[in-house]
């Protein structure tokens, strides 16, 4: 079996390689990987260190929006795994045009080849964002698409890209759709490595607005495990909520974060909100979990207190990251 992983080299993507390639997913424990990724900002290959010299890993530097590569790669493919995009939110509000071509035509132009080499099974991995923001209660996955910021607006397009293959030309297509990621490697841009990665600095953290934006945060492994689940059990044309994980504002992150450094509120800058920030994601992952057996795993208080700890002894992957992004 040949899996192809796009954005493979990033943060979550690079999880599920390490996973598969260490014998986490036993159904795919013979599986060659093939890793396309363009090595944006947000990708590199030390993210795969542990795996060099594997000889069921290939990686291949290229853009998912070019049709040549894209077929040259997905020939021989049985499985496609798609996590390449652009995926920090205010990066799209500074800028949306790369987060439309790679987010939505990349996507149209991996579903196009996989189609044409005739994939058994092509995960599109999405986004709680594509449903906008809501008050109280959870989304089920039949809830109308609501994006708020360019990016969630690009992935929202790129989901019904997705089920178009499937509704007009049978591929077997499955998207997931998570909630807030957090775990070792995660670009040093996005909330908890910031925040982490500047209080070991001794640097202030930027909160924004009131605080009180309510994200549900889930370890990247129960994140990779549900959608290795999908990939195997998901069936076709069918849409997941992968979620389960803990529920906290913002302000109360950012006292758990400050907590396991040592630090204090005096630690915290407060500053003007996110344009258009959406206050509140929660999902409902009763049919991933009824239908594919899903359950997370990783309790919060450990999986934040280990990835805390996995940045204050990892400056070297992040320090160069972070001069990079500035
Ligand atoms: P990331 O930014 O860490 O990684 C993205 C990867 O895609 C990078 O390695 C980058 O080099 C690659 N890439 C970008 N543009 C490309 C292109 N044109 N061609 C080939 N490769 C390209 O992102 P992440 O946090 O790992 O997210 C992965 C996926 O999961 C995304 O699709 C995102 O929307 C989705 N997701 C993320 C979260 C989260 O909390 N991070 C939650 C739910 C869903």
């Amino acid at each position: 079996m040949r899996v192809l992983v796009t954005g493979g080299a990033g943060f979550i993507g690079s999880h599920y390689v390490r996973s598969l390639l260490s014998g986490a997913y036993p159904a795919y424990a013979d599986a060659e990987v093939v890793v396309l990724d363009l090595l944006t900002y947000a990708g590199t290959l030390t993210n795969l260190a542990e795996c060099e010299g594997n000889p069921r890993l290939r990686f291949v530097r290229g853009d998912i929006r070019d049709p040549r590569v894209v077929g040259e790669v997905m020939a021989g493919v049985d499985v496609v795994v798609h996590f390449a995009a652009e995926s920090h939110v205010d990066r799209s509000i500074a800028g949306a045009a790369d987060f439309v071509s790679t987010n939505v035509l990349g996507t149209q132009v991996l579903l196009q080849a996989a189609l044409d080499h005739g994939v058994s099974r092509f995960v599109h991995v999405s986004t709680d964002e594509v449903y906008g923001s809501i008050d109280e209660g959870a989304w089920p996955e039949t809830h109308p698409l609501e994006p708020n910021s360019p990016y969630s607006a690009s992935k929202a397009a790129s989901d019904l890209l997705a089920r178009s293959y499937h509704r007009t030309h049978g591929l077997p297509v499955c998207i997931t759709r998570c909630s807030n990621n957090y775990g070792p490697y995660q670009f040093p841009e996005k909330v908890i490595p910031l925040f982490v990665t500047n209080l070991l600095d001794g640097k202030k953290v930027p909160l924004y607005g009131d605080g009180l934006n309510v994200r549900d945060w889930l370890h990247v492994d129960d994140h990779c495990r549900g959608i290795q689940l999908v990939a195997e059990k998901g069936r076709d044309g069918e849409i997941y909520n992968i979620g389960g994980g803990t529920q906290l504002t913002n302000k109360e992150l950012t006292l758990r974060l400050l907590e396991a450094v040592g630090a204090d509120e005096s630690m915290i800058e407060h500053v003007p909100d996110r344009k258009g920030h959406d206050r509140r994601y929660c999902v409902d992952w009763s049919k991933i979990a009824n239908e594919l057996g899903y359950t997370p795993r990783v309790p919060f208080d450990e999986g934040l207190a280990a990835t805390v700890r996995w940045y204050a002894e990892h400056r070297d992957w992040w320090e160069p990251l972070k001069k990079r992004a500035t």
